[in-house]
């Protein structure tokens, strides 16, 4: 019996390692199967040259539970340890073992698992005391067991075990009970060793017997062997890929397709990433991308290796090139981590082009479900926007589909303005805006649908790459202004009608929270709608892009502002003019009168004041002015007040205003509840 103690400086490692070390306490069970896996690995590459005496035999790993016990054992028939390997490997926890036969298998040893530094001891964050029994494969080597019970003080004895190999024995902490479950267990076994390249076994198989579950003969395997990503792409048929998708994300639609990654210089990496079919955002960050060593789970949130519009993929990826235990900030200046976001970049839009190339129409039917993964690259890097703009497509409202140089050519003759500016229509959604939509193919502009969530940011970012052009919605103005081809003004109605006419919508206007309306009037011709409600393109996207970038938060508190355009040259505005005149004339009368004869009176002063300067003006002369401006607001007031009594009245003014708001969305509640009466009546 030999008694020592374990040759770190620290006076006591294993407070360090169960707090500090590793944040989550249940990796340890990826290290220790690990480790055994890595045990039985080495054996493997033994036995293939021939150095091995007698059978490999079964190396199945075992791992088992016993509760009365309390212990959690992994069993492997690796290559077992020496005593002084123990000592070597073991008590000296700074010196790493996978080095030294490392150095003497280079070649073969790629597979081995060598990347969890003190991985062992990893296996006290849970227990209060480990044993390891173990036999090597040396020929008349001794069986030994080595104990230690969490104090740097351990023990190493002679033993029994007639097998080749090891047991891991860790005595389950009180606190960690959890790791005595099965199914905690085998929930963590199914994590971190589902592609192991040795078969784990946890119990056995059960079935179905009398009613009652019973243990078969056969083993529980947890893994596979051999991973699809480790296969090559030629053996492997579509159902294999889809087949392995559903393995990794059980309650997922079909993936839409997929990308095999594999490069062997300028460093190693395998793995399959996916599109996925996404129905919600939710889909988005509860699947993700699976980063492997040497197909060992080491996390999913690979954030830093792979570009970040690339990580809503899913899929697998397998490097040993990746460093593990080192920040993030480490990790993304990484020159190899730098290399690999560059590789699978430049892999995705490959893929995608060539897709596109050979298959455009299996492009364009999944385009809708790709295209938030391809905007946001486009949007996010400018190598991918590169390559991506000759494959990335535009939708019009009509679902027919575009790459940004065809889309072009088609609408250059139309929709060119007077100063050369190509405009781009759009409309975010054909119900909400069917009517300009229809306004605007009939004028023989085509209209495009934006409806992603990214598209706000894509126009913003569409005008600062297509040279002379412009982004306009539909509705941001009336169909006529949209596109401004010449600057021939129709004939205006007077000053004094545009008055009435504004008077009379303006005052009836609903009063809606965070809405705010301004009445136009213009001459649309016979057909057009009579009233129609246009938004600024300008001021809209100011509050779209409010939304989505933080510091733009003072456009989002302003009320949306609404431009309501009467149509002049409509029959059933012209009616409402003629009517409104005719009622107000005799009240307005006095009120204009004596606006005139303000106004009159305003401008004879400013007149006279005119070459003066502001000292130089008497103190009369201003009050006079201000007294004078007073008096038209006032007189002003009084007619609005005559127009708007009167078309309080005016069931047609009230009937056109909820039409067009109606045709908006935007009538609703009590209005909407008025409308429906008042059109009943009217029938
Ligand atoms: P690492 O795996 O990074 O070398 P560990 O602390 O996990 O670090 O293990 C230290 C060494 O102990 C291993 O390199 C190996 O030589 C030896 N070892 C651990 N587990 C086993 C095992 N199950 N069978 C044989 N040797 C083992």
């Amino acid at each position: 019996m030999q008694k020592g103690n374990i040759g770190v400086t620290t006076e006591n490692i294993f407070p360090v390692i169960k707090k500090f070390l590793y944040s989550d306490h249940e990796i340890f069970l990826r290290e220790i199967v690990s480790n055994a896996v890595d045990a039985t690995q080495k054996l493997r590459t033994l036995a293939s040259k021939g150095e091995l005496q007698g059978e490999a035999g079964d190396l199945t790993v075992h791992v088992s539970v016993n509760k009365d016990a309390g212990t959690l054992t992994v069993s492997d028939r690796g290559i077992g340890m020496t005593e002084e390997e123990i000592d070597k490997y073991i008590n000296q926890i700074a010196f790493s073992g996978a080095n030294d036969f490392l150095d003497k298998y280079k070649e073969d040893a790629n597979a081995i698992i060598g990347h969890f530094g003190l991985g062992f001891y990893s296996s006290f964050m849970v227990s209060k005391k480990v044993e390891i029994i173990t036999k090597s494969w040396k020929a008349d080597s001794k069986a030994v067991k080595w104990s230690c019970d969490g104090s740097p003080e351990f023990s190493i004895d002679e033993c029994d075990k007639s097998d080749r190999g090891t047991d891991i024995v860790m005595y389950i902490d009180d606190d960690c009970k959890d790791f005595l479950e099965e199914s905690k267990i085998e929930e963590l076994l199914r994590k971190y060793c589902h592609f192991l390249p040795v078969k784990v076994a946890f119990g056995k198989k059960k079935d179905w017997k009398d009613g009652k579950q019973v243990e078969t003969e056969e083993d529980n395997v947890i893994n596979e062997t051999e991973p699809l990503w480790t296969k090559k792409p030629s053996e492997l048929k579509d159902e294999d890929y889809k087949n392995f998708y559903r393995d990794l994300y059980p309650m997922s639609d079909e993936p839409l397709f997929w990308i095999h990654l594999n490069v062997d210089y300028p460093f190693n990496l395998t793995g399959i990433l996916y599109f996925p079919k996404v129905k919600s955002n939710f889909d988005l960050q509860k699947n993700k991308i699976q980063l492997y060593c040497n197909q060992v789970f080491v996390t999913d949130s690979v954030e830093g290796i792979v570009p970040d519009f690339l990580t809503l993929l899913h899929g697998v990826i397998d490097s040993p090139d990746i460093p593990l235990n080192v920040s993030r900030s480490y990790l993304q200046s990484d020159s190899n981590v730098k290399k690999i976001s560059t590789y699978i970049s430049k892999k995705v839009s490959d893929r995608l082009a060539s897709i596109f190339k050979n298959d455009r129409k299996d492009f364009e039917a999944k385009w809708d479900d790709i295209k938030i993964f391809i905007h946001y690259g486009m949007l996010s890097e400018q190598d991918f926007y590169d390559k991506a703009n000759k494959f990335a497509l535009l939708k019009d409202t009509e679902g027919k589909f575009y790459t940004y140089e065809e889309y072009k050519t088609l609408i250059k003759d139309a929709q060119t303005d007077k100063d050369g500016n190509l405009i781009y229509l759009y409309a975010n959604s054909r119900e909400d805006q069917y009517s300009y939509i229809e306004a605007a193919q009939a004028k023989g502009y085509n209209v495009l649908l934006m409806d992603g969530q990214l598209d706000t940011a894509m126009v913003g970012m569409f005008e600062q790459k297509f040279e002379k052009s412009r982004f306009t919605r539909v509705d941001a103005d009336v169909v006529d202004r949209l596109i401004v081809k010449d600057d021939v003004n129709k004939e205006e109605l007077p000053e004094d009608k545009k008055e009435i006419l504004s008077g009379v919508f303006s005052t009836q206007m609903p009063k809606i929270d965070k809405m705010e309306f301004n009445v136009e009037v213009q001459a649309m011709g016979e057909t057009a709608a009579p009233v129609i409600i246009t938004q600024s393109e300008y001021m809209r996207r100011m509050k779209d892009m409010s939304k989505i970038q933080p510091g733009m938060s003072f456009y989002g508190e302003m009320p949306d502002m609404y431009n309501i355009v009467l149509n002049t040259e409509h029959k059933l505005i012209k009616d409402v003019l003629a009517q409104s005149e005719t009622a107000t004339a005799e009240l307005l009368k006095p009120v204009d009168a004596e606006i005139k004869g303000l106004t009159a009176r305003r401008d004879a002063i400013n007149q006279s004041n005119k070459d003066k300067k502001y000292d130089e003006i008497s103190q009369e002369s201003k009050d006079e002015l201000s007294k004078c401006e007073k008096d038209i607001e006032e007189q002003k007031s009084k007619k609005k007040t005559i127009l708007a009594d009167y078309a309080k009245g005016n069931k047609v003014v009230h009937q056109l205003i909820d039409l067009a708001l109606l045709q908006n969305g935007m009538l609703r509640g009590e209005a909407l509840n008025n409308f429906v009466k008042r059109s009943i009546d009217l029938i």
